[in-house]
This record gives structure tokens, C-alpha cells and sequence, in this order.
């Protein structure tokens, strides 16, 4: 998806769902956030998959907990969830490799925060972390005799 599609398509679905998004731009201080209830979101400007998704992720917010307020430990992880799980139902099949870095990434950072190992992750948590692996490209180290040569100078 070329990067014009992908900021179409989150103004399209924000028109859609009656959300106001605000673009920051690289200038901008802040960082995404979305006010559930008011269905306001902030987003940086998109510029690849991972951003995309993260607009998707913070849509997802303003349909998913409207009528919850931000709850601290396991709670959080589970709105993160249900945000992503949003996101994902909507435009998975588009995503890329770095879109789903951005929710393995996003995930993590909320299971550190609310101290919660992986491995003791709520299972809808666990669900999406293995999707994530799924699609996340191994890169191989290249074999050292593929390596060119240092030119001696
Ligand atoms: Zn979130």
C-alpha cells in the first residue's frame, strides 16, 4: 500500500465511524493517543505500515472501550487487546511485516509497563503475539563468504 492509500483509507474510516483525527507532524510533540469517549484521536502522519496500523490501533480505542475509563495492570493490556484485535479484524490482510512488529512492539511495551510476563500474558494477548510471530521475517544472517571483501585502501 503506498503511503497516500494508507492515510486515505484511516480518513475514510474515521469519516465513516464519526471519528476526528488530528495528524502531528514530525514537528509535533505528543504521541498517539485516543480519546475513547469523545472519538477524538491524535496520529502521527503516516509515513509506513507501522504507523498505519498504530492509526488503526487508536480507532480501534474509540469502538472499543467508549465506556471504559484507562485501567492500570492486566486491564491496560487488555484494552490494548481489544484495540489492536480491532485493527486487525479490519485490515489484517494488509499488513506487513512492520505492521506487525508495531503490535508485537506495542504489546510488549504494555506488558513490561503493567509488569506482566509474556508467558503469563492474557490469553486474548497471547492470540495476537503469536499472530505477530507468524509474520515476522527471519533475517538470516548473510553466510560470511557471501560477504564482499573489506577493499584494502
Ligand atoms: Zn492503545
Amino acid at each position: 500500500m503506498q503511503i497516500q492509500e494508507m492515510k486515505g483509507d484511516i480518513g475514510e474510516i474515521c469519516k465513516r465511524l464519526n471519528v476526528k483525527v488530528t495528524w502531528l507532524k514530525p514537528t509535533d510533540l505528543g504521541v498517539n493517543c485516543a480519546n475513547a469517549k469523545a472519538k477524538v484521536i491524535k496520529v502521527r502522519e503516516i509515513s509506513n505500515t507501522g504507523d498505519y496500523a498504530a492509526a488503526l490501533h487508536e480507532i480501534g480505542h474509540t469502538q472499543c472501550d467508549a465506556d471504559h475509563k484507562p485501567e492500570p495492570g492486566e486491564g491496560s493490556v487488555l484494552q490494548e487487546c481489544r484495540a489492536w484485535q480491532w485493527a486487525i479484524d479490519q485490515r489484517g490482510p494488509k499488513f506487513d511485516s512492520a505492521a506487525w512488529g508495531r503490535i508485537g512492539n506495542g504489546l510488549k511495551k504494555y506488558l513490561k509497563k503493567a509488569r506482566i510476563d509474556e508467558g503469563s500474558a492474557p490469553s486474548q494477548c497471547k492470540e495476537i503475539m503469536k499472530r505477530v510471530e507468524e509474520h515476522s521475517v527471519y533475517a538470516a544472517p548473510t553466510p560470511a563468504s557471501l560477504v564482499p571483501a573489506k577493499k584494502r585502501s
